[in-house]
């Protein structure tokens, strides 16, 4: 990052408006549909990857993955931990380092998949994370041991 460059964090609206993706018109069940049940996301393989490869660098967007079950859209073409891709109408500036948040940091629940966000979603990872469960599934048992270890800690 040289001094020059800008640093943006936005929303995935704010970004629609700004960039305004193109629809994919090679997959009528692409990912992430408007209205229109038109998907917008671009596959990292085949004819979809051929056809995002041959647009302007400046125009292509990567869907990522992030840190505990995040997931980002990214301005440029990058290759780790990449979900797909998409184009936009408008170009980026080469300049800018945008990161979109699609979705917010959470756990999800490897045993009853349900999300748990923000704070309580930091508090899963750390009392819950080993045990492979949440609190909506952990047992009596599990819960009174969680709390023991707590009181441990502390
Ligand atoms: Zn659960």
């Amino acid at each position: 990052m040289s001094n020059t460059d800008t640093y943006i964090e936005q929303t995935f609206e704010w970004w629609l408006e700004e960039f305004k993706p193109i629809t994919n018109h090679l997959d009528d069940n692409a990912s992430f549909q408007n209205e229109d049940d038109e998907g917008i996301m671009f596959e990292t393989f085949g004819e979809e990857l051929d056809f995002v490869a041959e647009q302007d660098p400046r125009c292509i967007w990567t869907y990522h993955h992030g840190e505990e079950n995040s997931t980002y859209i990214a301005n440029g073409f990058n290759i780790v931990n990449r979900l797909g891709y998409f184009i936009t109408e408008i170009p980026f500036e080469e300049n800018q380092i945008i990161d979109i948040v699609v979705e917010e940091p959470n756990y999800l629940c490897p045993n009853c998949e349900e999300q748990h966000w923000g704070a309580a979603g930091e508090l899963h990872y750390e009392k819950f994370g080993d045990l492979e469960k949440c609190v909506a599934c952990a047992t009596m048992e599990e819960l009174k041991e969680i709390e023991n270890e707590s009181a441990n800690a502390n």
